[in-house]
């Protein structure tokens, strides 16, 4: 049995107030939810004051992306080793915006996935097709590729602590969502994929949805067998709607 695992990613949104706010009301719910891995992801300047403001409640902390290298002059730049140092127990690679709006390729986003874990963390691997692609039939091609250059580079012992996050490009902030059953398809291919190589690590493998989940879709969403909770972006940043959904996981 897969324990399930909701994330919050809050982009670039919020303020020191406003994340020590967000992360106080979330923290007050989730101790009734001791089913539910729960983890919030606010941008880097605000890791800390948010690490603070959970101290001892069972909230997971995580970065939105981390540095493809240990480290050195890279400006700008944030490595896995400073986020597990900051708090953090996971991080976020490949996500999409970083794809389009940064050029992350996959081989990037393997790397990343591997300093990650050497640094302690469990690394999110997002993958989703473009709606040009999934109109083409290109949809398992396309989140294989994106996946199969992560499992290539890792160990056997490393692919069990990997989480992946199905986040179809044309669902990610568009109010139009995978069913739940094309959500589950592609979920069921993934787990087949990592099958492949390490059939105990994918049998205990975290595979999470992401797009424009809500709290009116997410327990549909969440009773699909092959997804084992969510990626949620604009509805974690409102207290209620983040805990209706972490609720709908349960
Ligand atoms: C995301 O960006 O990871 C995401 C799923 O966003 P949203 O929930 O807003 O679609």
């Amino acid at each position: 049995m897969r324990r399930p695992f909701v994330a919050g990613n809050w982009k670039m949104n919020g303020s020191r107030e406003r994340t020590r706010t967000l992360v106080a009301d979330v923290c007050k719910a989730v101790r009734e939810l001791p089913e539910v891995d729960v983890g919030l992801c606010p941008p880097f300047v605000y890791v800390t004051d948010a690490g603070e403001t959970i101290g001892d409640a069972p909230v997971r902390l995580g970065g939105q992306t981390c540095a493809g290298v240990e480290d050195g002059a890279y400006t700008g730049e944030i490595s896995a080793t400073m986020l597990a140092d900051a708090g953090c127990s996971f991080v976020l690679v490949g996500h999409s915006e970083r794809r389009t709006l940064h050029g992350e390729k996959n081989a990037d986003i393997a790397e990343k996935a591997s300093l990650a874990l050497a640094a302690g963390l469990s690394p999110v691997v997002c993958v989703g097709e473009t709606l040009d692609e999934r109109e083409a039939g290109r949809t398992e091609t396309t989140v294989a590729r994106q996946l199969e250059v992560v499992v290539e580079r890792l160990e056997q012992d490393e692919l069990a602590r990997l989480v992946i996050a199905y986040e179809p490009v044309w669902a990610i902030g568009t109010g139009r969502t995978a069913t739940p059953s094309q959500a589950n398809q592609v979920h069921a291919f993934l787990r087949g994929c990592v099958a492949e190589r390490a059939p105990n690590a994918a049998a205990g493998l975290r595979i999470l949805y992401g797009g424009s989940v809500k709290p009116e879709n997410a327990a549909r969403m969440f009773a699909e067998p092959d997804v084992d909770g969510g990626l949620i972006g604009g509805a974690s940043l409102d207290a209620k709607q983040f805990i209706d959904i972490c609720r709908a996981a349960v």
